[in-house]
């Protein structure tokens, strides 16, 4: 990770979270700053280690749902569930969106 204060990660993982929510269903000018935004929840996770980490378990999600990469939002996110491939689902395991 960069030379940042966890701090600072933190400030960074909550920009990121809102660039990812904001842009969700959005014109495709802004996949590039959702695709960005996601890759950063993500690393921000792996490196905090305090991600939500919740697995969507819907019927039409297809294969084991642990196969499925788990929620990259920090863990007290409100709002719908996003993993680290874009994918989003809300807090009924109901797909939302991709
Ligand atoms: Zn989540």
């Amino acid at each position: 990770m960069l030379d940042l204060t966890p701090e600072e990660v933190r400030r960074l993982r909550e920009l990121a979270d809102q660039i990812a929510m904001g842009t969700q269903g959005r014109p495709c000018w802004l996949t590039g700053a959702r695709v960005t935004s996601i890759g950063i929840l993500a690393r921000v996770s792996d490196w905090l280690g305090d991600a939500c980490g919740h697995l969507d378990t819907s019927p039409d999600r297809p294969g084991p749902a642990l196969l499925n990469p788990p929620c990259v939002r920090p863990a007290d996110h409100t709002g719908p569930h996003l993993d680290a491939d874009g994918h989003s689902w809300d807090n009924q395991d109901r797909e939302t969106s991709q």
